[in-house]
């Protein structure tokens, strides 16, 4: 059996395989075959805590010789159901979890985020031993196994980027000819190897589509990161804005605008700003803004909340109620901080609780036809459903995210100005329907103008694959929307990756690659 370890099983890895197994009689099982969304359940024959490189590829062989099905768990932070598994295997990677100077393929220095940290993990290495950082999410406890080859941007990412945009080597387990084999790819491949496109697929693929990776390799000259920030927090109380509509429509072309005139790749005073405007259901009590300022001087942060509230009569306040996981109530408004402490404060995991979300790129401000739809969807009471959970994180995207062209990564959304997520939060099962009906809906309408999703190469730009969303289309299906909506031009080429990497399709899930035909 190739399942049981040998020199001849694994090539040159000259390590003895380590790792656990956990069976569904393990106090570990329950835990390790749920999602942070309490949505993803499965029942698995048996969980796999992958320990390191040999270990991956024996697994992965005899999962693949007992006719078992893998999956692939990093930080389990998937938003759909893609790494449940009844009855086959989950290769999970979470006990691997360094992060840590070390060298590519080519001798060149790297630094080294093994394939099961979390973005916890990867921050407080990078930062304590190295002062560097790369521009990922701000939620402590998502994994960089999903996060990274889905693109990841986060706080940062105006000023530096996406993280897929640092990145020069992935090492991953792959199937090919039915058995497991460590590839090492490299941003450097030679121009149309295969290794060269899967170096590629995992700058915004999305996970779970190619094989096991095991190690992120970034590049020597990754961000410092500033030294200081600032951390703004503000609200405008559903109650004001019930009484006066028109802010809320000027709070909306006020942001846009403000993104529109401030987002190019050569911005030259906000490419340190990264905003969340917050706009909850009214049952939340306020609309939320959050901002990190990397600068000294707080003035141009003031001047940016001067541009959002112009014209507005319903002034500022305090945070009232927490807003999508963060709750900042700070009477100063704005407060400087170390930059380390900012990231800890800005973490908005939130509670482990039934969620659902769907995505959109826009790249203007928005049209009266979706901020009408904002309004009608968020201003009225629903009976019998609680949204004080449910809310259109807008946030600012552009600058130097822009600086790549579409083609150069595998994600291909690079004019946008604004990231939106929409979210829904509950806890008890009964009310699945209700919010996913509601979320739906609101999504709809907001894109009634493209048929329902946020078309691409419009005034928005397609949903992000790292924010999947089944509504978008299912791979057993014909012509699902996904793959023009996460990766648009650049699908032929992540096809034809998959089929030289994964040629039986052993990496699948509800909305991957689709194989090409013939
Ligand atoms: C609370 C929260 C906050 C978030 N904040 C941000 C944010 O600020 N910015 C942002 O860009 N995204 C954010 N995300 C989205 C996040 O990037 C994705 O959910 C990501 O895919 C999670 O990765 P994971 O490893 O934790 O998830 P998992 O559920 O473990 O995996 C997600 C997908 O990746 C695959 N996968 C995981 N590990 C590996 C691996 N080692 N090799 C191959 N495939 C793998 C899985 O099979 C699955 O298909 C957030 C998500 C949550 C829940």
């Amino acid at each position: 059996m190739r399942g049981e370890f040998s020199r001849e099983a694994v090539g040159d890895i000259r390590e003895l395989p380590k790792g656990r197994s956990v069976g569904p009689d393990d106090p570990r099982y329950r835990t390790l075959s749920q999602g942070f969304n309490q949505r993803w359940s499965s029942t698995p024959a048996y969980i796999r805590l992958v320990g390191n490189e040999a270990d991956a590829v024996v697994e992965l062989n005899r999962a693949l010789d007992q006719g078992l099905r893998p999956t692939v768990r990093g930080g389990g932070h998937c938003y759909e159901g893609f790494v449940d598994n009844d009855g086959g295997v989950i290769l999970d990677l979470s006990t691997m979890r360094g992060v840590e100077a070390s060298t590519d393929k080519f001798g060149k220095e790297t630094y080294c985020v093994e394939g099961g940290a979390t973005n916890w993990d990867v921050y407080t290495g990078l930062f304590r031993e190295y002062a560097r950082t790369v521009p990922a999410g701000s939620c402590y406890s998502v994994g960089a196994g999903g996060h990274i080859c889905g693109g990841g941007y986060g706080l940062l990412s105006r000023r530096d980027g996406l993280t897929v945009d640092h990145l020069v080597q992935v090492d991953v387990v792959t199937v090919r000819g039915g058995t497991a084999v460590v590839t090492k790819a490299h941003r450097d491949d030679p121009k149309g190897s295969p290794e060269r496109d899967l170096f590629w697929a995992h700058t915004g693929g999305g996970g779970g589509n190619f094989g096991v990776v095991l190690r992120y390799h970034f590049a020597s000259g990754i961000p410092k990161p500033p030294p200081r920030v600032w951390v703004s927090s503000i609200a405008w109380s559903w109650d004001d804005l019930i009484e006066r509509p028109s802010d809320f429509e000027t709070l909306l072309k006020n942001y846009g605008a403000f993104l529109a005139a401030h987002s190019g790749v050569e911005e030259p005073v906000y490419q340190g700003l990264f905003t969340l405007l917050k706009l909850t259901h009214r049952s939340n009590g306020n609309v939320v803004l959050v901002s990190q300022w990397d600068g000294d001087d707080p003035g141009p942060l003031e001047d940016f909340v001067a541009a959002i509230e112009d014209g507005m009569a319903t002034r500022a306040t305090v945070q009232t109620h927490s807003a999508g996981g963060l709750f900042l109530a700070y009477p100063e408004k704005h407060r400087q901080m170390p930059w380390f402490q900012a990231t800890m404060t800005l973490n908005g995991s939130g509670d482990n609780q039934r969620g659902k979300y769907k995505s959109a790129y826009h790249r203007t401000p928005f049209s009266q036809v979706q901020i009408d739809a904002f309004w009608d969807w968020l201003s009225q009471d629903v009976e019998g459903v609680d949204l004080k959970q449910t809310l259109v994180q807008i946030d600012s995207y552009g600058c130097r995210i822009n600086a790549r062209k579409p083609e150069d990564t595998a994600i291909p959304q690079r004019d946008s100005i604004m990231k939106l997520q929409y979210q829904t939060y509950w806890t008890d099962e009964s009310q699945d329907t209700d919010h996913l009906e509601f979320l739906s809906g609101l999504y709809q309408d907001v894109y009634q103008e493209t048929g329902g999703v946020p078309e691409i190469d419009t005034d928005t730009d397609g949903a992000y694959v790292n924010y999947p969303d089944v509504d978008l289309g299912t791979a057993d299906q014909k012509n699902p929307a996904y793959p023009r909506l996460y990766y648009k031009g650049n699908y032929a080429r992540l096809q034809s990756t998959k089929k030289y990497w994964d040629e039986k399709g052993v990496f699948r899930h509800a909305q991957s690659i689709i194989l090409p035909k013939g």
